[in-house]
């Protein structure tokens, strides 16, 4: 998914480029609402700060060896 970051002016033009209505705007910047961004990346070469980036998945990412260690 994309996120947008800090820098943002909110100077709309991320807004007016989403087709599915994906980017509102906050108070102090714009926010992907991620329900509805289907990551098609259009929105990332209209931002003139550059500040949308692709976000890496938070998947399953849990460590699996957590029950390692001193036993009884
Ligand atoms: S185009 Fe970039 S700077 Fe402008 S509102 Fe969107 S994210 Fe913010
Ligand atoms: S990646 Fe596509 S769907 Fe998501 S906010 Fe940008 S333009 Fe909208």
């Amino acid at each position: 998914m994309f996120v947008i970051l800090d820098k943002c002016d909110r100077c709309g033009f991320c807004i007016v480029e989403c087709a599915l209505n994906a980017i509102e705007m906050g108070k102090v910047i714009n926010r992907i609402i991620p329900e509805r961004c289907t990551s098609c990346g259009a929105c990332v070469p209209v931002c003139p700060l550059g500040v949308i980036v692709e976000q890496p998945s938070q998947a399953n990412d849990a460590p699996a060896d957590a029950a390692s260690g001193t036993a009884t």
